[in-house]
């Protein structure tokens, strides 16, 4: 059983509760990667490199920015084999994270306080008994909290104001540093034929909090339980267990 939760962790139980237990519980190895994933963290990698830059005071060029982004890309084709689908190449996805870079880039930016910082709150006191990490992608002056999120469809206002990362992040940002957030910040990437960059912001309270506790509480009763059952969807596509989730019941 876990010793901890992360956000990601609840989402994929959400989402589906099996591919959780194949992947958290059993540790089955993974016999690819989905191009999303890949995407996804070589932009966060990407960023981080820059934030970090910014925070030590160094100049850094856009194209810097990119022969970051194409060394990080390079070791995670060496890592993983990677899965595209069948609408995009490797040509047009690192086409379209060059784009996204070049508009955070020429966006406007404020005092960066913390890039991937990592945060833990303990069991004792965190509202749903268990140790629950995660971890800040970009803190800013005047308490913001920027999440990076990369996605195929636009995200939208109430995207934002219900996002359960948010929430945790806005607790965790509170618990940690005595006050709250002033804002909470999405930066979404949007991967479509023409990517484009969107910004949201948005707040929490205590009743978001206290309603994320009773989900979490919820998923970690049927994580200990042993509730683990497929859910069928359009994550299927890109799940790398198609195997094991066949043979699920059948024994
Ligand atoms: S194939 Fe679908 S239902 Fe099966 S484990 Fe993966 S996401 Fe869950």
């Amino acid at each position: 059983m876990p010793d901890h939760l992360s956000n990601s962790q609840i989402n994929l139980y959400l989402n589906c509760s099996l591919k959780y237990k194949f992947l958290y519980i059993d540790r089955l190895p993974k016999p690819f990667k989905p191009s999303g994933l890949a995407f996804g963290s070589v932009l966060h990698s990407a960023l981080n490199w820059f934030h970090k830059q910014k925070m030590n005071g160094n100049g850094v060029t856009l194209d810097r920015l990119y022969r970051i982004f194409d060394a990080d890309w390079y070791c995670q084709k060496l890592d993983h084999a990677i899965q595209y689908k069948e609408s995009e190449s490797e040509t047009s996805l690192v086409s379209a994270a060059k784009q996204m870079l070049g508009m955070y880039f020429q966006s406007p930016h404020n005092k960066v306080k913390g890039s991937e910082v990592p945060f833990t709150l303990p069991a004792n006191g965190n509202g749903f008994g268990i140790d629950f990490e995660g971890w800040f992608d970009l803190i800013e002056e005047n308490d913001t909290i920027v999440e990076f999120k990369t996605s195929a469809q636009t995200m939208n206002q109430e995207d934002a104001d219900n996002h359960p990362q948010l929430t945790i992040y806005s607790y965790a940002y509170e618990t940690l540093f005595g006050r709250p957030p002033k804002t909470l910040k999405i930066v979404n990437f949007v991967k479509n034929k023409k990517p484009k960059m969107i910004v949201l912001k948005t707040r929490r309270d205590k009743t978001h909090y206290q309603r994320y506790f009773s989900l979490a509480g919820e998923v970690l009763r049927g994580i200990q339980n042993q509730v683990f059952f497929p859910r069928q969807s359009f994550m299927c596509k890109d799940c790398e267990y198609d195997s094991p989730c066949r043979a699920w019941g059948r024994d």
